[in-house]
């Protein structure tokens, strides 16, 4: 008897020790004290013992019962303290691995160009100005020298609300309006971002498009101080080295008038299929205000003087990035936005 006792100890102590949770442990409660259990089973044997072997025999079984709820328990605590050991293990931060990546939001291309645009001429003393989108025949066409009757009109496909309202199919409202509120005051300063609206949609064309407006009222601005500030944005704007070329032409609201072009950014003038081989590409249009446009505006054209220009954000934007389709800018598409930053 006793040395079962003592077998049953070393494989009971063995089992223990081996269980790898409390799962096990439980079992081996079980398979050891349980009613059915190994050390149950002997002490129901105790009877069978000589009389006088019997409380030494007891006595043994019930110290080994109490060792084995100690084994028992302590093997819960081990256990318990591996978990906890093992989840401080997982949890430990490793200042070395590589950041979890996580996706910021960034501005659209033409944001970064407006913003650009803009900080250029704030920093030549220019301010933002703006107007409503959603603009009288008067401001978009009769106040900028365009009659109803006039034939620059039909340059300008327009949305109309009714015979008197539109979208604006440029920014230029915004000089008469400006005028309108600072008269007399000089200096004028000021540009005008925002969106305009005409019905066209093509590869070059969307119905839905950005111009900044810039002008400059104060005696004695002449057609030098036009020039030297367009080439002064575009030195920012694009390279140090860059020149611009002007080009006469015609708008009704101002006199005389130019296109300007930049030489070409791709072959730096030498010509190539993006210029159309002349080594220039056009970016804005600009020019003296006319005089008519000035007197509607509450100022005299005989004291006064000054210089417009409008560009359309766009074009900038394609010129700037080498964007060869306008569409690209308004579809959204995630794999082109994400490459500007
Ligand atoms: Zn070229």
């Amino acid at each position: 008897m006793l040395h079962k006792l003592a077998e049953l100890e070393e494989s009971a102590a063995r089992a223990i020790e081996g269980a790898k949770n409390s799962k096990e442990l439980g079992e081996l409660r079980v398979r050891y004290l349980g009613k059915k259990g190994a050390l149950t089973a002997l002490l129901r044997r105790m009877g069978e013992l000589p009389p006088e072997q019997r409380p030494r025999a007891g006595k043994r079984a019930n110290a080994l019962r109490s060792k084995l709820e100690r084994l028992l328990e302590q093997g819960e605590e081990r256990l318990r303290e591996a978990a906890a050991a093992s989840r401080v293990e997982e949890e430990r931060i490793d200042v070395t691995l590589p950041g979890a990546p996580f996706n910021p939001g960034q501005k659209h291309p033409l944001t970064l160009v407006l913003e650009e645009i803009t900080a250029i001429f704030t920093g030549l003393g220019f301010q933002v100005a703006r107007g409503p989108e959603i603009e009288s025949d008067y401001y978009n066409f009769e106040a900028l020298n365009l009659p109803p009757d006039h034939p620059a009109r039909d340059m300008h496909d327009s949305f109309y609300f009714t015979d008197q309202i539109l979208l604006r199919t440029h920014t230029s409202p915004v000089q008469i309006r400006t005028m309108e509120l600072k008269a007399p005051a000089l200096p004028v300063r000021i540009i005008a971002p925002g969106k305009v609206y005409r019905r066209d949609d093509d590869a070059t064309h969307s119905p839905m498009f950005h111009q900044v407006e810039g002008l400059a009222v104060d005696r004695g601005v002449t057609f030098a101080d036009l020039k030297g500030t367009l080439l002064a944005f575009v030195q920012e704007m694009f390279d140090r080295g860059q020149s611009i070329r002007l080009r006469p032409s015609f708008f009704p609201f101002t006199e005389p008038s130019a296109e300007v072009d930049i030489a070409c950014i791709i072959c730096r003038g030498k010509g190539c299929r993006v210029c159309g081989h002349s080594g220039w590409l056009e970016i804005l249009g600009c020019g003296m205000v006319h005089p008519r446009v000035l007197e509607v505006s509450g100022y005299d054209p005989e004291d006064v003087t000054g210089f417009a220009f409008g560009m359309g954000v766009e074009r900038i934007a394609m010129l700037k990035y080498g964007i060869d389709d306008l569409r690209l800018l308004f579809s959204n598409d995630l794999r082109f936005l994400r490459q500007f930053r």
